[in-house]
């Protein structure tokens, strides 16, 4: 009998599936199954049938990431030598705190005049220990409502790429250039962007992920500090304050224009070998 999925796992499932239709892929086959485990996964998603113990909720997750070859966590962070610009490493625990000054730091900001028209500063939202942080443009008009990053449609399709990686998107950190909604959701101009870049870089220095995903070219452009066509910036690596940044489509260009994610995918992937997740099986 085919194992039941909790409710969870198959809407995980759904919205993968999903995403990998809309970059085409639609074929799949069923990898074949140690019985053992797959007796073992029936049991765990239906404790009442066994006589003996549930599993508890992180065994089952790892049944379940077994079954499907799911990775549903960043594997632990690799120690990094690589120099912060500013005052040193911040360790794992002092993170919040520090991320926390930042925020204090920008305080009701009139740094710009992006400010003027701003409901709500939005800061970056994440887990301060997460390896792979993504940054796009600037808030739009839900983010300045809410004051969290990539909640809109563009936020939508952000968490399916998140999703279709394999991992959650409360284990990412997600950022912007600037924290302020520009106007009619313009880019941000070169004076904005730069008067606002040092607390991103402040982000990235305590945070320290390993990978930076860089949602578009206004990305992109301050993180590297140079201008140029994005389709020159991508499939490779850069560095950037000592993460990988890797450079890929905004997920706003990619609603405009879907056939894009099949390349977005392609970006994504190359994220996921820097941070040794498995990519999902080709069929
Ligand atoms: N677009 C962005 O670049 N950032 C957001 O937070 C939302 C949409």
């Amino acid at each position: 009998m085919p194992p039941v999925l909790d409710s969870a796992t198959r809407e995980a499932l759904a919205a993968r599936l999903r995403f990998y239709r809309d970059l085409g892929l639609t074929d799949f086959y069923r990898r074949s199954v140690d019985p053992a485990l797959a007796a073992q996964l029936a049991s765990a998603a239906a404790p009442s049938l066994t006589s003996g113990p549930a599993p508890q909720a992180n065994e089952r997750a790892e049944l379940r990431a077994n079954f499907i070859g799911e990775v549903s966590a960043i594997p632990a962070r690799k120690s990094s030598s690589a120099p912060s610009a500013t005052t040193g490493p911040v360790s794992a625990a002092d993170r919040t705190a520090a991320l926390q000054a930042i925020q204090e730091d920008i305080g009701d900001c009139r740094r710009c005049a992006l400010h003027a028209g701003r409901h709500t500063i939005v800061f970056g939202q994440g887990d301060p220990n997460a390896r792979l942080m993504f940054v796009g443009e600037g808030p739009g008009a839900d983010e300045d409502a809410q004051g969290v990053p990539f909640v809109g449609r563009a936020g939508q399709l952000l968490n399916n790429m998140i999703a279709a990686m394999g991992l959650q998107r409360e284990k990412v950190y997600i950022a912007n250039v600037v924290k302020c909604r520009p106007p009619s959701n313009r880019t941000p101009e070169p004076g904005e962007a730069t008067t606002c870049l040092p607390f991103l870089m402040r982000q990235i220095d305590v945070i320290r992920p390993q990978v930076i995903v860089a949602l578009g070219a206004t990305a992109a452009t301050y993180l590297l500090g140079q201008r140029q066509p994005l389709a020159s910036l991508r499939g490779r690596i850069h560095a950037v304050h000592g993460s990988s940044l890797i450079v890929t489509y905004h997920p706003a260009y990619l609603l405009r224009d879907p056939r894009q994610k099949k390349e977005a995918w392609a970006d994504l992937q190359i994220a996921m070998r820097e941070l040794g997740l498995r990519a999902p099986a080709r069929s």
